[in-house]
């Protein structure tokens, strides 16, 4: 049976004593769930995440980053590297998610290379996949999401592919209140799977994290969470409300 796991993206939101403070008030609230064994984390701005790191120790919440630079080392103004992040006590590193891709231009290219330095730094990225809502309306929501995947994982082995987790995050349905219905996100959950099957064969693709993304609150988790091939949820907005980001991790219990 696939682990289950629900990461909070708190994305520019808390300074550093916010962060520690809602890192503590998160790792209460969700204690019922990391102990039936739900995993937990949460991804802070870069500055937090050593703080939230040392604040989370011994809770079993995970800290992850929400982004991480393509680069190794050397002459790249303000970035920050997959080993800084491990270095400071992150587990975690979204990549690809569709801020980044809007926001900042970043293509698949791109993703692919800040995926493979998060492997190589021993990190577990989570790959954020997801389409519009006008390449929906097109029909092309499950070809854009297969060339999503393809372009980020074309250089990962089938071994570092054991680590990756995957975000289907509908750009539609992310901070606007709009959530995909649970038939929506399993049909296209089953299809990343399938992608997975076809590129590192069914044992990873079976084996493989698949979390959902876009407005989930704890209303919706459930009926989401019920799904075979949903196996968590990537949260923003409801992940900065402790009680209401628990309630989405109790959801995910067995
Ligand atoms: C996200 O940022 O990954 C996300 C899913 O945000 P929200 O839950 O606010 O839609």
């Amino acid at each position: 049976m696939r682990a289950r796991l629900i990461a909070g993206n708190w994305k520019l939101n808390t300074t550093r004593d916010e962060a520690v403070a809602l890192a503590r008030a998160v790792s209460e609230a969700v204690a019922e769930a990391v102990a039936s064994g739900v995993r937990v984390a949460v991804c802070p701005p870069f500055v937090s995440v050593d703080a939230v790191a040392q604040a989370l120790l011994g809770t079993g919440v995970a800290v992850g980053a929400q982004d991480v630079s393509a680069h190794e080392c050397g002459a790249h103004t303000g970035e920050v590297s997959a080993a800084m992040l491990a270095s400071v006590g992150a587990a975690y590193v979204l990549v690809g998610h569709s801020e980044r891709r809007a926001d900042h231009g970043e293509d698949d290219a791109l993703v692919a290379a800040k995926l493979g330095r998060a492997l190589a730094a021993g990190l577990m990225p989570v790959l954020c996949v997801g389409e519009t809502l006008g390449e929906r309306r097109a029909g092309r929501e499950a070809a854009v999401v297969s060339a999503q995947l393809v372009g980020a994982l074309a250089g990962v082995s089938a071994g570092d592919a054991t680590r990756v987790v995957v975000a289907y995050e509908p750009v539609w349905a992310i901070g606007t209140g709009e959530t995909a219905s649970p038939e929506q996100a399993h049909s296209m959950h089953a299809h990343i799977r399938t992608c997975l099957g076809e590129a590192f064969g069914p044992d990873l693709a079976a084996a493989a994290t698949i979390l959902y993304g876009g407005s989930m609150t704890a209303a919706t988790a459930a009926d989401l969470l019920a799904c075979a091939d949903i196996d968590g949820g990537l949260v923003g907005g409801a992940s900065l409300k402790p009680a209401d980001f628990a309630a989405i991790a109790r959801a995910a219990m067995r």
